[in-house]
């Protein structure tokens, strides 16, 4: 099987390869030749230099290498390629199985207005929202999202709200679709993803400007610049739910994961399952993610995203026709191997009998290349050492090894950090230790930032929303852990030719010379 991918998510599917008894083939671009995933495959093809666009993004190259390798199946992993239908296609019209879900589906989903549509036919409650050209889908969309007592509320409000002032660009007036969701709303891409091309606006006066600049920027960073507006909800959950289609017509949910703690609208934790699901809401989230699965004739692994109000009212917010970075965390908790389940999908299987509820709580920290104190700004460098934490319930989905490269052209993220207990205190707990325990030196890393967020009083409460973390005050970063200034002073103590990325040395770790630890910086 080829793994167009890298980084975590490349060794984790590679693992899976290696349970199910399949042989693995790596990609990799120029500035990944010594990177993790490349070592653990059983073959590995380079595929160019080391912008995407010219390697991971590049179609030819992937089937080029699929074929001259011999594969015979292609799996994504997540980003890339992983929801371009066109991929899709190219790998089946190659006489290639492609582990993922029909391109009609990644298709139909792909587009968030085109999904909105598939969903509101399908009943499921969408996020209020409209189109932005004052057309005819628009009055359907708001009649269809909006229950009577809410589109009532809203037409009032719609008779009440000012006239806006005409603004420069292309919007001379808002569009009265927009005005009676009531503001804040937010402009989105419809291709969009990653948090990108998205613009919250408070007053009507400010829409036309963010209508237009979010065009541009779904431009450049998505090719398309359909945009559209939806309502802005306050502070809600970002509750989704794991579903799983076979080629035979069955489809099944697999609970809930909250991913609430967010960062510029990222995820950066999450866990299963979420603290404010109860069974009862539990079964109304799953029986809306199957429905709407349902409704693209969805096969293999999928997410369908949600935003849940305090009041227990949920929307569609949009579905990933893909593996999901946070899948480790319903792993954990249903004991379930996803991609293991992928594969078996592919291969035209029946879905197995899974279970209905979790029987543990995983929660997962996303480590990245970053530093808290200069803004969470990206970095690049070499990770000099990078020792992995232990123990019991603690799992790592990691793509790095010591003296590996960190590479500007790639996102930051070097390792998922996951810990399952019995309660979620005890997970919580685990993480926390498990956090503290890893070592990461040559690159800053929000390593301690992740533990001071998993202590802090809403998270220890579960009490989170995907506004937090705009308002947490988080405490100054505690002295580094003993194992950090063990690592450090082995890496110090040795000659520069014996530092992993100066020379290909035979160094191995950062504990092969004993230190005395403790005792202060
Ligand atoms: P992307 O595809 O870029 O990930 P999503 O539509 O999935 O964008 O939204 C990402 C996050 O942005 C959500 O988890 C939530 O925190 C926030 N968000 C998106 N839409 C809304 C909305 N209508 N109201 C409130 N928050 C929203």
């Amino acid at each position: 099987m080829l793994v167009a991918n890298r980084g975590e998510i490349a060794v984790r599917v590679i693992r899976a390869c290696r349970t199910a008894g399949l042989e693995s083939v790596a990609v990799y671009s120029d500035a990944d030749r010594e990177a993790r995933h490349v070592a653990l495959a059983d073959a590995a093809v380079g595929i160019g230099p080391a912008p995407a666009e010219d390697s991971y993004l590049s179609i030819p190259k992937l089937l080029e290498a699929a074929k001259t390798s011999g594969c015979d199946a292609v799996h994504p992993g997540y980003g890339f390629l992983s929801e371009n239908a066109d991929f899709a296609r190219a790998v089946e019209a190659a006489g290639l199985v492609w582990i993922g879900p029909p391109a009609d589906a990644m298709e139909a989903m792909g587009s968030k207005i085109s999904a909105r549509k598939r969903m509101m036919a399908a009943g499921v409650p969408v996020v209020p929202g409209a189109l932005i050209a004052g057309s005819k889908e628009d009055e359907d969309e708001e009649k269809i999202s909006l229950n009577g007592e809410e589109a009532r509320a809203r037409a009032a409000v719609r008779r009440a709200a000012p006239r806006p002032p005409a603004t420069s660009g292309t919007f001379e007036e808002v569009p009265s679709s927009v005005l009676s969701l009531g503001f804040p709303v937010v402009v989105k891409a419809s291709a969009g993803g990653g948090g990108k091309g998205m613009r919250i606006v408070t007053s009507p006066s400010d829409l036309s400007e963010a209508i237009n600049s979010c065009r541009r920027e779904a431009l450049a960073a998505f090719g398309n610049s359909t945009v559209y507006v939806e309502k802005y909800l306050p502070n809600p959950r970002h509750i989704e739910v794991q579903i799983l289609g076979d080629t035979h017509g069955n489809v099944v949910a697999l609970g809930e994961r909250e991913c609430s703690l967010q960062r510029r609208h990222q995820k950066v934790v999450e866990e299963c399952p979420s603290p404010a699901v109860t069974p009862e809401l539990r079964a109304r989230l799953c029986k809306a993610a199957v429905e709407a699965a349902r409704a693209v004739g969805y096969v293999s692994a999928g997410t369908v995203e949600f935003l849940l109000e305090p009041s227990g009212a949920f929307w569609f917010l949009e579905m990933n026709t893909r593996l999901q970075v946070e899948h480790p965390v319903t792993e954990e908790a249903f004991s379930v191997d996803l991609v293991a389940l992928q594969l078996s999908i592919a291969a035209g299987s029946r879905l197995p009998e899974l279970p209905a509820a979790p029987a543990f709580h995983a929660i997962e920290a996303r480590v990245y290349a970053e530093d808290p104190d200069a803004g969470f700004l990206p970095q690049a460098g070499r990770l000099l050492v990078w020792v992995e934490p232990s123990g019991p319930g603690v799992r790592v989905d990691s793509g790095v090894i010591s003296g590996q490269a960190v590479d500007v052209h790639y996102d930051p993220m070097l390792a998922k950090i996951v810990a399952t207990g019995r309660t979620r205190e005890e997970a919580r707990s685990r993480l926390v230790v498990a956090l503290r325990e890893t070592v990461a030196l040559g690159v800053a890393t929000n390593l301690s930032w992740l533990g001071r967020l998993l202590e802090s009083d809403p998270v220890v409460r579960g009490e989170t929303h995907t506004g937090l973390l705009e308002t947490l005050r988080l405490p100054a970063p505690a002295r580094p852990s003993d194992e950090v200034f063990a690592a450090a002073a082995s890496v110090l103590s040795r000659p520069a030719s014996a530092v992993p990325g100066s020379t290909k040395s035979s160094w191995s770790g950062p504990f092969d010379t004993p230190f005395r630890m403790g005792g202060g910086a």
